[in-house]
């Protein structure tokens, strides 16, 4: 394979790449190929089964124990199809609490009740999995880290 950017060919990169969805770490994903070109440096990552990947990643973040960071927040409204102001209507509140939430810099912390219902939202829109209510929300804040792998076609979580 050659490098789009400029033709020269791409050398495989050992290790599992990551991929970047926005939230605050990269996905990393075990057993993915990747390549680099050794010119310009440009990174090729193959990631087939994108939709069910982004599915896995979304209930992931949704099944943390810790609170929801903004980006993780952004994340599932946006995996959901909302807009900020249809995530607004549908939670009960205005679309600039809405933004409040999502801003990285300064944000304004999502109250437990909007939280509960963003994560349930996700778990509904993905049956196949049991949903361990119980266990989040202790009062700390970490971003999730995601680590998934291929297998059999199929991407599932992978340990860490
Ligand atoms: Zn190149």
């Amino acid at each position: 394979m050659k490098c789009v950017m400029c033709g020269t060919k791409l050398r495989a990169i050992k290790g599992a790449p990551t991929y970047d969805l926005g939230l605050d770490r990269p996905i990393v994903l075990v057993g993915a190929d990747a390549a680099q070109c050794p010119n310009c440096g440009e990174k090729y990552v193959g990631v087939p089964q994108v939709e069910e990947l982004h599915r896995l990643v979304a209930q992931s973040v949704a099944n943390k124990k810790a609170r929801l960071t903004p980006r993780e927040i952004r994340y599932l409204r946006t995996w959901l199809g909302y807009s900020g102001a249809e995530f607004a209507r549908e939670v009960g509140v205005t679309k600039e609490t809405v933004c409040r939430w999502e801003r990285v810099d300064a944000p304004a912390p999502m109250g437990r009740a909007a939280e509960l219902l963003l994560r349930l939202m996700v778990a509904t829109r993905s049956p196949r999995h049991s949903y361990p209510l119980k266990e989040w929300g202790a009062d700390e804040v970490e971003p999730a880290t995601c680590r998934v792998k291929l297998a059999d076609g199929k991407w599932c979580e992978a340990a860490a």
